[in-house]
């Protein structure tokens, strides 16, 4: 929880920044900066990011040559525990079980919900399960779990419940996040594009693009999400599709709801509910408003939306996963200056 002199600090901070006329990458003074770069790495886990942030030059998916603050976190999340995912047999309750998103709401994707996907889908093709025993066939090694997680499924998977567990992924796996520390608007919302995911949750977990969920159907297969709305794909780690309350929240000012996380765009993105259980009723398509002296910023959508914000309304940051180059996806620009090498 925030304390109260980081509450006023922030819309004094803010003041500062606007107040900075013709504002240009480099016109911030020293101090302006670190005291930009010390409130971020207040926001962030400690023990989910690599190295402190820095603000870093870079270059935003619309060409913009701005500054970004530069996020490096591990694959090993430690603010809550992981899983579980696929129940074991139909048998097994929802403690034993995680999530699944379908038209809006959550269903507890326990044995009984297996049992039931052939009518739940009305299609009879289901059979995730033995007849006969009630096992739940689930993908029980790295391999299989590639195999059943990549776009087309590799038939032996057909019919299984895909679990990757936060083991198959490369230890200390690193991802380098850039947000714009001045978010830059784009003039049309429909430029939707998460191919960089839709933000960072405060714990160094990646809000990711909604899970495609009707290749994961179409296959007859389940991609269950842990109560706290993730899952692990060996690629990106342990990564969210919902926002369900896992997460660090810092407090807003008065009743607002709190927020969870950065959007790649450089907005905040807040947690959906103020603290007295009302929902924004003035949100645009991607989930942002405009309100008092907190500036836009986005509220995340119901869980059972697979789609954590609509849309951005600014240019995005990037990012960079070992050697690949996601940052150059938008564009063949080549990275930005001062980009770390890695
Ligand atoms: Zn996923
Ligand atoms: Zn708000």
């Amino acid at each position: 929880m925030k304390t109260i002199a980081e509450l006023t600090v922030i819309p004094a901070l803010a003041l500062v920044l606007t107040s900075c006329s013709g504002y240009q990458a480099n016109a911030l003074t020293e101090a302006h900066q670190d005291a930009r770069v010390a409130q971020v790495a207040g926001l962030f886990d400690k023990s989910s990011t690599r190295v402190e942030p820095t603000l870093v030059p870079c270059t935003l998916s619309g060409g913009t040559k701005t500054e970004c603050f530069s996020i490096t976190v591990t694959s090993l999340q430690t603010e809550h525990k992981t899983g579980p995912w696929c129940p074991r047999n139909i048998s097994d309750g929802p403690d034993q079980s995680g999530i699944w998103l379908n038209e809006g709401k959550v269903y507890d994707a326990d044995g009984a919900f297996v049992e039931n996907l052939a009518a739940f889908y009305q299609d009879k093709q289901w059979q995730l399960f033995n007849p006969e025993t009630g096992a739940v066939k689930v993908t029980d090694s790295k391999d299989a779990c590639v195999a059943a997680a990549r776009p087309d499924v590799d038939p032996k998977y057909r019919n299984y419940c895909v679990e990757c567990l936060p083991s198959y992924v490369e230890d200390l796996k690193e991802i380098t996040y850039l947000i714009p520390a001045h978010p830059v608007y784009l003039g049309n919302l429909q430029q939707v594009d998460f191919h960089s995911g839709i933000g960072l949750a405060f714990n160094g977990v990646k809000f990711d693009a909604p899970a495609p969920v009707e290749a994961i159907l179409g296959s007859h297969t389940l991609a269950p999400f842990d109560d706290c709305g993730g899952h692990v794909n060996p690629h990106v780690g342990y990564h969210y599709h919902a926002v369900t309350g896992c997460t660090k929240e810092v407090a807003s000012i008065g009743e607002h709801a709190a927020s969870i996380g950065y959007a790649m765009d450089g907005f905040r993105i807040h947690s959906r509910l103020n603290a007295n259980g009302s929902e924004s009723n003035d949100l645009d398509p991607c989930g942002g408003h405009l309100f008092g002296d907190m500036g836009y910023h986005y509220h995340a959508n119901d869980p059972g939306e697979n789609q954590i914000l609509g849309c951005f309304q600014a240019e995005q940051g990037c990012a960079l996963e070992g050697d690949s180059q996601s940052c150059e996806m938008t564009g063949q620009r080549p990275p930005p200056p001062g980009m770390p090498a890695k």
